[in-house]
């Protein structure tokens, strides 16, 4: 309020000032100048108070350049009496004109205003979506609305009400502190709220109360509120603000009932999700476990029971099977283990620079039983560059994948193992010569708990349909992708590319060379 006073004030004095310079000019001048010409510097003086002030201030100034120049230089001089009625001409011009600038100036002051209202508005929009674009958590949203609020209108947000989460457009739990002491607040508060509409000074609602209360309404749901004191300087905002305030606060309830939307629509997903993991551990266990389980209990018992009556070779044939279907579990309770951290996201990657052969290396002798009916070849180049990879993690993928080739191709078909380096990156691939993936399930396989059709003699062929979503998500987390495409020889290529993108060198070489 002071301020604008002040600013009126300053006008006023300008108006005198232009209108006294205006005269010493003329008084300066006098000599020179005829009357016409004075009468156009003073004409000149009005112009210019018109074009520059509101209309009080641009008065004020005709009439004292009216009166000046009546007084100094329209004969009889230093009276206010005119000898020459054709001079009341002029003082009329003088006062026309100023009137039209006047009109003229207020026009295009109030369009720049509204122009500049309108800039700031959608300005104060945009920044508010982009802010809450780059915010991920709703009471960060939240804050960041009640802080767009709190500028628009040239105070402090003290509170933000919430409605009752779970429920709707539920009634808030109304707080009792701070500008809430003051009942009318309280009042102001809830009728907002209820009818979604602004409360407080400036507004036609509960105008006496100590703070601006602001509705969070998006088109479909009462979101909440958000309470704003406006600074002491500037108690009551102006319709601007207010028109700004509600403009910002519906645009920021429609991102909030978004985020709520969105997370619901996850929550509801996860729980699909999680429920679907249950019914297939579930099956998974009841059948993959089971299974092996049984062959080992069927040949522990045999061997107990009839252990005096076997050859020595059946002996050592159910004591391998045993070996072997425990091996089965070990490896599916493995996976079962490493899904639950994929799908945890906890899957720890510590990288570190090494030779990919070590990490292949390590994973063909532990399946070097299994390997025994397929040649392997590997292509290797020697100047393959060393990989930023978590070695552990890296062989299981490893392991999975060499499993499948083993698993799902004819026993004496060959194995290749290949890797080379590309687009800043390195490939590894898997190929065999098995049947290949069926076409359209290239992406599929990937999925959890998901198995093709299995071989005809898929007595074999156990597997939870886990590998292949494990392999992804250690990839994944190493920053690179895994793939399938059919084989140069028929039969699957499984391909998985890693950045070369790590720690430094340095010191992962001084890891190595520790090693
Ligand atoms: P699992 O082997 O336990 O079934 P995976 O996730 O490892 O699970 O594999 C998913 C499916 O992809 C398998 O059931 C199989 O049908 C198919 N698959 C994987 N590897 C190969 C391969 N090398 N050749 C043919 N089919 C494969």
């Amino acid at each position: 309020m002071d301020g604008r006073r002040w600013a009126q004030q300053r006008e006023y004095l300008g108006a005198v000032g232009t209108i006294a310079l205006a005269a010493l000019l003329c008084l300066l001048l006098r000599a020179r100048l005829q009357i016409t010409d004075i009468g156009m510097l003073f004409l000149l003086a009005v112009v210019f108070a018109a074009g520059r002030w509101h209309r009080g201030p641009a008065l004020l100034a005709t009439l004292l350049a009216i009166a000046a120049f009546d007084y100094g230089f329209v004969p009889p001089y230093y009276t206010f009496g005119v000898s020459d009625k054709a001079y009341f001409l002029t003082f009329a011009v003088m006062l026309v004109v100023a009137l039209v600038m006047g009109r003229l100036t207020a026009r295009i002051r109030e369009q720049a205003e509204h122009a500049e209202e309108r800039e700031r508005r959608a300005t104060a929009a945009y920044n508010l979506t982009r802010d809450l674009a780059d915010v991920e958590s709703r009471s960060e949203q939240v804050a960041l609305i009640a802080r767009y609020l709190a500028d628009a209108l040239g105070g402090e947000a003290t509170h933000t009400i919430l409605a009752s989460p779970g429920d709707e457009g539920g009634v808030p739990a109304w707080p009792s502190d701070g500008v809430f002491a003051h009942v009318a607040v309280r009042v102001a508060a809830i009728w907002a709220f209820e009818h979604g509409e602004a409360a407080g000074p400036g507004t036609d609602q509960c105008a006496e109360a100590e703070a601006c209360i602001v509705p969070l309404t998006s088109p479909t749901h009462r979101v909440g509120v958000v309470v704003v004191r406006p600074a002491p300087t500037n108690p009551v905002p102006s319709g601007s603000a207010w028109a700004t305030a509600r403009a910002l606060a519906g645009q920021g309830a429609a991102a909030l009932e978004r985020t709520s939307l969105a997370d619901r629509h996850a929550e509801a997903r996860m729980e699909i999700e999680a429920e679907r993991l249950r019914t297939a551990l579930l099956s998974s266990l009841s059948h993959d476990l089971r299974t092996p389980l049984a062959t080992i209990e069927g040949a522990a018992s045999t061997l107990l029971r009839d252990s005096a009556a076997l050859p020595p070779q059946a002996h050592a044939e159910l004591a391998e099977t045993i070996v072997e279907e425990s091996h089965r579990m070990t490896r599916l309770v493995g996976n079962l283990l490493d899904m639950v951290r994929v799908e945890a996201g906890g899957l720890a990657v510590k990288k570190s620079w090494q030779p990919l052969e070590e990490t292949l290396g390590v994973a063909l002798l532990r399946l070097e039983e299994q390997l025994k009916g397929h040649p392997l070849v590997t292509h290797l180049p020697n100047d393959l560059p060393l990989v930023p990879i978590d070695e552990l993690l890296v062989e299981q993928v490893f392991l999975n994948l060499l499993e499948n080739a083993v698993k799902y191709t004819p026993a004496g078909t060959p194995i290749e193992v290949s890797a080379w380096a590309e687009n800043g990156g390195v490939v590894v691939e898997v190929a065999d010569h098995g049947p290949g993936i069926p076409a359209g399930a290239e992406r599929e396989i990937f999925r959890k708990f998901y198995r093709a059709a299995q071989p005809e003699d898929g007595a074999r062929v156990g597997g939870a349909g886990l590998g292949l979503t494990i392999c992804e998500g250690i990839v994944v987390a190493h920053g690179g992708r895994i793939w399938v495409e059919p084989g140069a020889g028929g039969g699957a290529a499984f391909r998985f590319a890693l950045p070369l993108e790590g720690p430094p060198l340095g010191a992962a070489l001084t890891d190595v060379v520790g090693d």
